[in-house]
């Protein structure tokens, strides 16, 4: 999925996932109100579309998709004639402006077989493919390389879907969690170095694929495994067929999903993301301690190292702002003037919890720093005497390339800057950072099996993501400080 901008009143400034996906098959259940529920859960990893595409078993294949949120888009109505016995989701952020519904997903095709696709992730390195299919007089409505991996699969020339994704899944680069569907069947794959993630579910002996575990908690699923990283499984009633596509030595799972994308009651490398978070904050307690009065959290991403810093340290834990839990996406548009208060709709600080305290104030990422900077002023005009943060992610110094929006290397708050400097630039007393590490530790993981590039510049160019313009990034890095 190609990047897109944000929206005006987002009050998120962190980088964003821009894809959630779910896919089932299990005649007899009611389907594409699984899919809702999934969907529902995942939408976290995308607030600005939806869709829903869901068959009979041998009928033809139905898709709903449009902007807004999945509790917007869908009704009672629009569930019931997406009846069916299999079915796959999508949720994502799109391009503000007309061109956001072609953006949305599942996309749907009937070229040699008639299939629905949806994706999480970002091809890369994909002109080749694109220039094979024109030629080949294939006809493609955009420049989404979801587009492109549909056009792929839907005027393959294999017997079957499986064979079809069996063939082209090495040919393809970047990162790509995927779901796919024909008339009978539901075929979900995921990149050789597993950058996305995407996990295996059962319901009723039936089986689902979703991006995060959570999506099975919410229909009672039970979460099974992960799906291996080039691992291509076809979901057919009542069972699974699996083929590994690529094998690759190198995984490069992403970082980021452990410190701030995924919900914390996802699972994922075999822990529980809030216990792992909570660990990043104790371990960030005895990495960089401050002599302070109280902690806090920026709410709710910085919560549970928060508490593990709390936690770590020994120091007392409060609420130090009251967080406004329905401000989240509004589609109305404020002006200027009102736009610089949009801080303040979503956070309102203390004063009487913070006046004349020495704060600790955690959160898990500063990105451009504009709300962070924001965030210490509202806390100093409720009276704090000091502010210290601590950030449960080590510096994002490099932009991502494998499905995750961020701001470019200049907008970057660490962008060219030590610690000391950035901590002066958001008006903080102190900073610090946790070490890479610090996050190793935390989730039990290798450096060898994840994608650390947005810290280190260290993007992985094993197989299937090697291009000349990660091998720019690399020669480009910033070690981390
Ligand atoms: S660059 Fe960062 S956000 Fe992107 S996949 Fe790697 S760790 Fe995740």
């Amino acid at each position: 999925m190609n990047s897109v901008a944000s929206t005006p009143a987002d009050t998120r400034e962190g980088p964003r996932d821009e894809c959630g996906v779910f896919g089932i098959v299990a005649p007899g259940l009611e389907v594409s109100k699984y899919a809702y529920l999934a969907l529902y859960a995942l939408q976290h990893r995308g607030q600005e579309a939806a869709g829903i595409a869901a068959a009979h078993l041998g009928g033809n294949i139905l898709t709903l998709r449009d902007t807004g949120l999945v509790a917007q888009v869908f009704d009672q109505n629009a569930l019931g004639s997406l009846d069916g016995d299999l079915a796959i989701g999508h949720v994502r952020y799109s391009t503000t402006g007309s061109s956001a519904w072609e953006n949305t997903q599942p996309i749907y095709r009937s070229d040699r077989r008639e299939l629905a696709l949806a994706h999480n992730g970002n091809l890369t390195g994909v002109t080749e493919l694109r220039d094979e299919l024109v030629a080949a007089g294939v006809e493609l409505r955009s420049t989404s390389d979801t587009e492109l991996m549909a056009a792929l699969l839907s005027t393959h020339e294999a017997d079957t879907l499986e064979d079809a994704v069996v063939d082209i899944l090495p040919r393809l680069s970047g990162a790509f969690s995927t779901v796919v569907m024909t008339q009978d069947c539901v075929v979900a794959f995921r990149d050789p170095l597993g950058i996305r993630p995407l996990v295996l579910g059962m319901i009723d002996g039936n089986y689902c694929v979703a991006s995060e575990s959570c999506a099975f908690d919410i229909m009672g699923a039970e979460y099974l495994r992960e799906v291996e990283p080039g691992e291509v499984v076809t979901i057919v009633p009542g069972g699974i067929r699996t083929r590994m596509a690529v094998d690759s030595p190198r995984k490069a799972f992403c970082l980021f999903e452990y410190i701030y994308f995924a919900r914390p009651d996802s699972r994922m490398g075999g822990t529980v993301l809030q216990a792992a978070r909570g660990r990043m904050g104790e371990i960030l307690a005895r990495e960089a301690p401050v002599d302070a009065d109280l902690v806090i959290a920026v709410p709710d991403s910085g919560n549970p190292a928060a508490r593990g810093y709390a936690r770590g340290s020994g120091l007392p834990q409060d609420d130090g702002f009251v967080k406004n839990r329905y401000v989240a996406r509004t589609f109305i548009q404020p002006g200027q003037a009102l736009r610089q208060h949009g801080l303040r709709m979503k956070f309102n600080p203390l004063p009487e919890i913070v006046a004349g305290k020495r704060l600790v104030v955690v959160d898990d990422s500063i990105v451009r720093g504009n709300t962070t900077r924001q965030i210490v002023q509202m806390l100093r005009d409720a009276g704090a005497s000091e502010v210290h943060l601590r950030i449960s992610a080590p510096p994002i110094r490099h932009p991502c390339h494998f499905g995750i929006d961020m701001p470019t290397r200049e907008e970057m708050a660490a962008h060219n800057k030590t610690v000391d400097e950035i901590a002066a630039d958001i008006g903080a007393d102190s900073l610090a950072y946790i070490s890479l590490e610090g996050v190793y530790e935390a989730i039990g993981g290798e450096r060898a099996n994840h994608c650390d590039a947005c810290f280190t510049g260290d993007y992985p160019l094993g197989a299937g993501a090697g291009t000349d313009k990660y091998a720019l990034e690399a020669a480009d890095s910033t070690p981390p400080a």
